[in-house]
């Protein structure tokens, strides 16, 4: 197939040849001219571009803001109403919502969504089951990840529990362990927990690490310490790290210094930061985002992502990887470039998948944006869109506007 007439993100002319085969890109140049037969998307007025990744989402609780309200529109509202509501969570309608909202992160370009699953006493399996359910019947069209979210044992027999529901997680196919320590009344504990049942289970990790402005969450340089001292090398995300960005810049430095060289991923996740963060600081609130440029300056890995799609986290959000990018701009002060790097090659790095390019040999995993500029395109302005996964377009989002002739009554 090939895609005609765009231009990249230099504003230059560029014809791309897809095989949906090999899912490459087969061949790149500023005009080719179609095969016998070859089918052609005219991409004249768009701008091509690496299709962008979603790292970090909760498929599970998305499109449920509409059930109950985050009474105190912090984190611990939010975990309170969920674990009320995710009672009437059925399989089928874990399964609708997921699907739905996994189908808008697509239609925005997100070729590849990582999804934390619930798991534990309110949610038991319920959720990964779906989750994985909806990641095969997706396979194709976009690349699902899904992460089981151990969440926070109150007493020994839940711990046991805990770890038993993990081991049926599994089974059932989840790609990474996940966890939340900070939440945990003994961080280390809550560590711990996650951290060995990776071992265990020979899985790569993604923790919610530090969502908290308290500085003293050190969990970020925790993870570094233990990827560096042990070689764990299935793979190491933190997402959040919120308390990085309240700490003092020299020990912002170190632990920056310490997660590039062990690796480690780190997801900003702007929108539900800047949302439930600072609630009790009604005087120049903090921003609640982790330290952006400290990380970049250590040659960090940094993906953005979108968090919580309409549920007691964050009733907003388009589940489009350019509002991520776009945060990043005005509330991390990252330029464009570096906040499009976020939600794309860093996001993908973040998961573990390769970086697409407008390369010949690269994944063929891109998309179109009807914009003018780069920086159009990165604001999320542009709302005509093509996706393409593998070689194949996925997605199409056709928008007509029209401005009607005014007349004088
Ligand atoms: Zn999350």
């Amino acid at each position: 197939m090939l895609l005609h007439g765009a231009l990249d993100e230099g504003g230059a002319r560029v014809d791309v040849r897809v095989d949906p085969g090999s899912g490459l890109v087969a061949d790149v140049a500023p005009e080719l001219a179609a095969g016998p037969g070859e089918a052609v998307e005219d991409l004249t007025g768009f701008l091509l571009l690496p299709a962008p990744a979603e790292p970090h989402a909760h498929l599970d609780k998305s499109l449920t803001s509409d059930r109950a309200v985050n009474p105190t529109g912090d984190l611990a509202g939010a975990v309170t109403v969920i674990q009320r509501i995710a009672a009437e969570f059925t399989h089928a309608d874990l399964v609708d919502r997921a699907t739905r909202a996994a189908l808008r992160y697509l239609a925005a370009g997100a070729t590849a969504v990582r999804t934390h699953a619930d798991l534990g006493e309110h949610a038991g399996v319920r959720h990964v089951r779906a989750l994985v359910e909806v990641r095969d019947a997706l396979r194709g069209r976009m690349d699902v990840q899904v992460v089981a979210l151990c969440g926070r044992p109150a007493t020994p027999e839940e711990t046991g529990r805990l770890q038993r529901l993990l081991a049926e997680a599994v089974e059932l196919g989840v790609d990474l362990v996940g966890g939340a320590p900070h939440m945990w009344a003994d961080r280390d504990a809550g560590f711990d927990f996650s951290w060995d049942a990776a071992q265990r289970h020979g899985l790569p990790l993604d923790l919610h690490t530090d969502e908290t402005l308290d500085p003293t969450s050190r969990g970020l340089s925790t993870l570094a310490g233990r990827v560096s001292d042990t070689g764990f090398d299935l793979g190491a995300t933190a997402s959040h790290c919120v308390s990085l960005g309240v700490q003092e810049l020299s020990v912002a430095r170190k632990t920056a210094q310490a997660v590039a060289e062990a690796g480690v991923g780190v997801v900003a996740l702007p929108q539900t930061n800047l949302f439930l963060q600072g609630r009790d600081v009604p005087v120049a609130t903090p921003r609640g985002l982790t330290a952006a440029r400290t990380l970049l300056d250590a040659g960090a890995t940094l993906g953005a992502g979108g968090d919580n799609l309409r549920d007691p986290f964050n009733p907003m959000g388009r589940a489009d990887p350019t509002e991520a990018a776009s945060l990043m701009v005005t509330s991390g002060h990252l330029s464009s470039s570096e906040a499009w790097a976020a939600v794309g090659t860093g996001a993908r790095a973040c998961l573990g998948l390769p970086a697409p390019a407008l390369v010949r040999g690269a994944p063929a995993e891109l998309l179109a944006l009807r914009a003018e500029t780069f920086d159009d395109a990165v604001s999320g302005s542009a709302t005509g869109r093509v996706v393409v996964h593998r070689g194949r377009v996925v997605a199409r989002t056709v928008v007509t506007q029209e401005f009607p002739e005014l007349h004088a009554p």
